[in-house]
């Protein structure tokens, strides 16, 4: 899927409004004065004179009334799709994700509605660039904004991750599965509202993205829109990521509640001694039932443990 976006004259923008006019669709987002969708592309005219072509056939239809403007493509260092004009001010459902890189504990995945008139609430609320959050504090805000935001957060325990990773589920794909349910349920609570956009921070190319989830019965295309840094571009994506922390964080509580210990986050060294002596206190069974099995961690934990049975 491209985005192709013109910046066009009050003149061509006429232009391009008479051409759709049959395929005219009613949206009433804020900046927005006309807006039609053929079965392959979505048309947005924007009262700044910023015209957005979405889709397989953005390419085709954008060529009609001029070429894409290369300035007006990107807002931030972020990589991804375009966003169209104030998008930071829109309606929109963000996800994001969490614990990919930690051998212990779960994967986590929120989708979060903010709209437009809850976003200065939002910020009130605390959220910031969650990269700059620290886990206590984001323990403290996160049941409020649950309360403030409509919310969807999935906990993919370690048992249920091993068994699809098991069975041939790459990382990639069992995050693109959980990003499309959690944005399914946020989807669902809001209709027959719908939000301008859903904006997703991308791990994945929107090809991948699509072909890991292709046979899921219900997938999340309309308005979908990928990028790097979200957590920068819409507050409802730094709010996910925030109560995709909190979900990770209340998980690895229960399971420093079972083991008897606080578990160490990430993938490092430490994090080997510590399964080391997991493995050799509880056993293998229960080193999986906490742990991304297939992390080369396992290996480093059974090589320290059999060196120091030696020793
Ligand atoms: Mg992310």
């Amino acid at each position: 899927m491209t985005n192709i976006v013109l910046q066009l004259s009050t003149e061509e923008m006429a232009k391009v409004q008479s051409y759709y006019a049959s395929d005219r669709v009613e949206r009433n987002a804020p900046g927005v004065i006309f807006a039609a969708k053929l079965a392959d592309t979505a048309i947005t005219v924007y009262k700044s004179g910023k015209v957005m072509f979405q889709g397989a056939g953005a390419a085709r239809e954008s060529a009609r009334f001029g070429t894409g403007n290369p300035a007006a493509k990107s807002v931030s260092s972020a990589k991804g799709d375009a966003l169209p004009e104030n998008f930071a001010n829109l309606s929109v459902i963000g996800s994001d994700e969490t614990g990919t890189g930690d051998y212990f504990g779960p994967v986590t995945v929120a989708a979060v509605y903010v709209p437009a008139d809850k976003i200065e609430l939002v910020r009130e609320l605390g959220v910031k660039d969650s990269k700059q959050l620290i886990d206590d504090y984001m323990r403290k805000i996160a049941p409020d904004l649950m309360k403030v935001c409509m919310h969807s957060v999935l906990t993919l325990r370690n048992d249920k991750y091993n068994t699809l990773q098991a069975k041939g589920y790459s990382q990639g794909k069992i995050k693109a599965m959980m990003h499309n349910q959690a944005l399914k349920h946020v989807l669902h609570k809001l209709s027959p509202e719908r939000p301008d956009y859903i904006l997703i921070d991308q791990f994945a190319e929107r090809g991948i993205y699509y072909n890991h989830i292709k046979n899921e019965k219900e997938i999340v295309r309309e308005n979908v829109l990928f990028s790097t840094k979200a957590e920068n571009l819409h507050v409802a994506v730094a709010t996910a990521s925030i109560l995709a922390r909190y979900a990770f964080l209340k998980e690895m509580d229960r399971l420093a509640g079972t083991i008897g210990f606080p578990l160490q986050k990430g993938a490092s060294g430490k994090v080997d001694e510590m399964a080391a002596r997991i493995l050799a206190k509880h056993g293998e069974a229960v080193l999986k039932s906490i742990t991304k099995w297939h992390f080369a961690n396992t290996e480093k934990a059974k090589t320290l443990l059999h060196k120091k049975n030696r020793d």
